[in-house]
């Protein structure tokens, strides 16, 4: 019934017809009028050089690039992009020229293996790479290679002059065309790639472009600091808002507290957008009073939760900050509600209220009873920025997870009477490590592939600073001598080091339903009690 499900209480948003052809760079850049800074005005910052690339540079940059990908390299409408690379300036404007000529951006995590990165070929299909100089090494032979985007060549590529850049651009995308494929496990199994279209990334930006109207305009333009991955949905959609609204964005290649906090300091940063991990980071070290973070106004906070005693911790000692939680995931395309403007920061350990554009409901998970206010049960969200799918859905996933236009988030919610949203506990299998997808399914194939492992399973174990470990428990082949140390170093050797085991039990058996599905709850009670007693 209508009355249960919660409706934004923010101002109405308004999209393009969904049938006009035009791309989510077209539409980016055509609100970007609303915004009056200057051209002049810093689009990129290289925290490590101090390099500047105005909006005027990254117009042209993004024009020349387009033209080169789709008139020399042949890229075409529906080609996959895989980009494997760390934070760095030619990122956005690689993303902005890929998805205006239609092509299709699949960005995965740097840190990935070559394995990893194999499976991540093995689901999108791309044609070409972009990597570093550092990355390079791990990705496979593509039909038209790899391209560094830290070389000189890449570099050309974005100021040749000689191109008549006004020519033609052949068939615009349309909305519905997958503009994205970026990398998740969903609420459950081995990790997928997610089909985000123009039209999702077009509803992501008008809606943080809405929240930033609401916020209020500032004296100058806003400078961001990202310490968020490109790769990741949080990073990827701040990538194209910020050029919607033209803030300034510092780019850190690599992250350190200090450097951080070096870079606040250096470029007069307002905003910085971070995972939990950092705040925490913020607030035990005393490298803060080293640097003059007077500019500092918000923290964007997302991708896992924010225990309260760090933002009671947080709020007492800059108490000038804004700390802004926001909640979201990549099956839909990101945002979904956020902390806006003191008064609502005001409202500790919520999420915030739904973005524009977006309907929610809480659902019982066993009874699919929809809930009132205080009552907590899955959240279910309906939106224009609801995913397309799985590619190629190995699992057959989608029929669960989509269900009437409703996107089972796998996260056990509630809202208050005041429409504030409160994450409480995660439903599905995912564990997230600093903010990093680590789905247990995978680590539980390889675990399954060790010769002395009759059984295992990986669940998460919470943890003060990188809000959860993947923690193994392992049922032992009769007769074979494992101990901790070797399952750890086993699964070091084939993953990222995010996805590294950090803690092992040995149990008797792993409790599964008699569909052989593993009963993750009742694990959880068996590790518990059996820490308790060790
Ligand atoms: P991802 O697709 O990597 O962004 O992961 C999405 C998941 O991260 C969500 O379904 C939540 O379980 C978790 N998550 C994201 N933001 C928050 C938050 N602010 N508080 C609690 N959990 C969060």
């Amino acid at each position: 019934p209508t009355t249960k499900t919660f409706h934004s209480l923010r101002p109405p948003i308004h999209l393009p017809q969904d049938d006009a052809p035009i791309s989510v760079v077209d539409y980016a850049l055509s609100i970007r009028s609303a915004s009056y800074w200057p051209d002049s005005t810093a689009a990129l910052i290289d925290s490590a050089t101090g390099q500047r690339i105005p909006y005027s540079d990254l117009l042209k940059r993004h024009k020349s690039l387009s033209y080169y990908l789709q008139h020399v390299l042949k890229l075409s409408r529906h080609d996959v992009a895989l980009v494997i690379c760390p934070n760095c300036v030619q990122v956005p404007i690689l993303y902005l020229s890929l998805l205006s000529i239609g092509v299709v951006v699949s960005p995965g995590n740097p840190l990935s293996t070559g394995s990893e990165i194999a499976r991540l070929v093995e689901l999108s299909g791309p044609t070409i790479a972009f990597a570093t100089s550092s990355t390079a090494h791990k990705l496979p032979k593509l039909r038209l290679g790899t391209i560094l985007v830290d070389s000189p060549e890449f570099e050309s590529m974005m100021i040749r002059t000689t191109f008549d850049l006004d020519l033609d651009h052949g068939p615009q995308p349309s909305q519905s065309d997958v503009a994205a494929i970026l990398y998740s496990s969903g609420t459950t199994g081995r990790i997928k790639g997610v089909m985000l279209t123009h039209r999702n990334l077009i509803g992501v930006v008008a809606l943080c472009r809405s929240s930033a109207v609401a916020a209020g305009e500032r004296a100058s333009p806003p400078v961001l600091l990202y310490t968020v991955p490109l790769f990741h949905v949080f990073g990827f959609i701040y990538s194209l808002k910020s050029v919607a609204l033209m803030e300034t964005v510092v780019m850190m290649p690599r992250f350190g507290l200090d450097g951080m906090l070096k870079a606040v300091e250096e470029f007069g940063v307002t905003d910085v957008a971070m995972a939990p991990p950092v705040v925490v980071a913020m607030v035990k070290s005393g490298s803060s009073e080293r640097y003059d973070l007077s500019s500092l106004k918000s923290l964007v906070v997302g991708a896992a939760p924010l225990g309260k005693d760090v933002i009671a911790a947080f709020k007492a000692k800059f108490p000038t900050v804004e700390l802004a939680q926001g909640y979201g995931l990549t099956e839909l395309t990101g945002p979904v509600s956020r902390v806006l403007g003191p008064e609502e920061s005001k409202k500790w350990g919520s999420v915030g209220r739904l973005y524009g554009l977006l309907e929610a409901k809480i659902v019982d998970p066993e009874t699919q009873e929809v809930l009132p206010p205080g009552k907590q049960g899955e959240l279910w969200v309906k939106g224009p920025t609801t995913f397309k799918g799985y590619v190629g859905d190995p699992e057959g996933t989608i029929e669960n997870m989509i269900i009437n236009g409703w996107l089972r988030t796998g996260d056990l919610c509630y809202f208050d009477d005041q429409g504030f949203l409160y994450v409480v506990d995660r439903l599905k299998e995912l564990i997230k490590y600093n903010g990093y997808q680590v789905a247990p399914a995978e680590l539980e194939q390889l675990l399954q592939s060790h010769p002395g492992v009759a059984d295992a399973a990986v669940i998460p174990y919470p943890d003060e600073e990188a809000g959860q470990l993947p923690f193994a428990c392992v049922v032992r082949r009769p007769g074979c001598i494992l101990d901790e140390r070797s399952v750890m170093e086993f699964v070091a050797k084939h993953v990222a080091p995010y996805k590294k085991i950090r803690r092992v039990a040995f149990v008797n058996s792993i409790p599964k339903s008699p569909a052989g599905k593993i009963l993750r709850k009742d694990l959880r009670k068996i590790v518990l009690a059996l820490l308790l007693t060790t």
